[in-house]
């Protein structure tokens, strides 16, 4: 969806916000589709400073992960502020900022959300704090069966050796 801004242009309005909900494909750094459940939710205030206008938005969504450790599902709450620079698409600059393109009266809102998410999308996730993983040895989930193999600390390094001298 692309946010018309031409009727806040043309008014004598200092202050508009704006409120959309997306079905979109989201990649994370490594490129992988995350599993988005619901709508991706957008909501921003837009300001005009001199004859600049000023974007402040809200990100949020809901998405599925799985545990680090223990490689169950869990549910993550993204949420994150967005603040950006509004630009028209050939006059891109190297700023640090974030860049809401703006064409033929148009914000293109969801390549935004892509870059946010890209840069700020956790890759790791943790079920819980406490959560005690995968036994190294049989696999099995620690935080919902125990198992009886040698509880032992095992570097990696160390066991290689240990076959090495065998
Ligand atoms: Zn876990
Ligand atoms: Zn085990």
């Amino acid at each position: 969806m692309r946010y018309n801004l031409e009727t806040f242009i043309k008014s004598e309005e200092i202050q508009t916000s704006l409120h959309s909900e997306f079905q979109l494909p989201l990649e994370n750094a490594y490129g992988s589709v995350l599993r988005v459940q619901g709508p991706i939710v957008m909501t921003a205030e837009l300001y005009r400073v001199e004859d600049e206008i000023v974007f402040y938005g809200k990100l949020s969504f809901t998405s599925v992960e799985e545990c680090t450790r223990c490689l169950d599902s869990l549910q993550v709450e993204f949420k994150t502020d967005v603040q950006a620079k509004i630009v028209v698409e050939d006059l891109m600059d190297d700023s640090e900022e974030y860049c809401l393109f703006y064409q033929d009266g148009e914000l293109a809102i969801e390549e935004l959300i892509q870059e946010v998410v890209r840069v700020e999308y956790p890759l790791q996730h943790i079920c819980e704090l406490e959560c005690k993983g995968l036994c190294p040895r049989c696999g099995i989930n620690l935080n919902h069966e125990s198992c009886e193999c040698e509880n032992e600390e095992i570097d990696p390094r160390l066991e290689k050796l240990k076959n090495l001298l065998k």
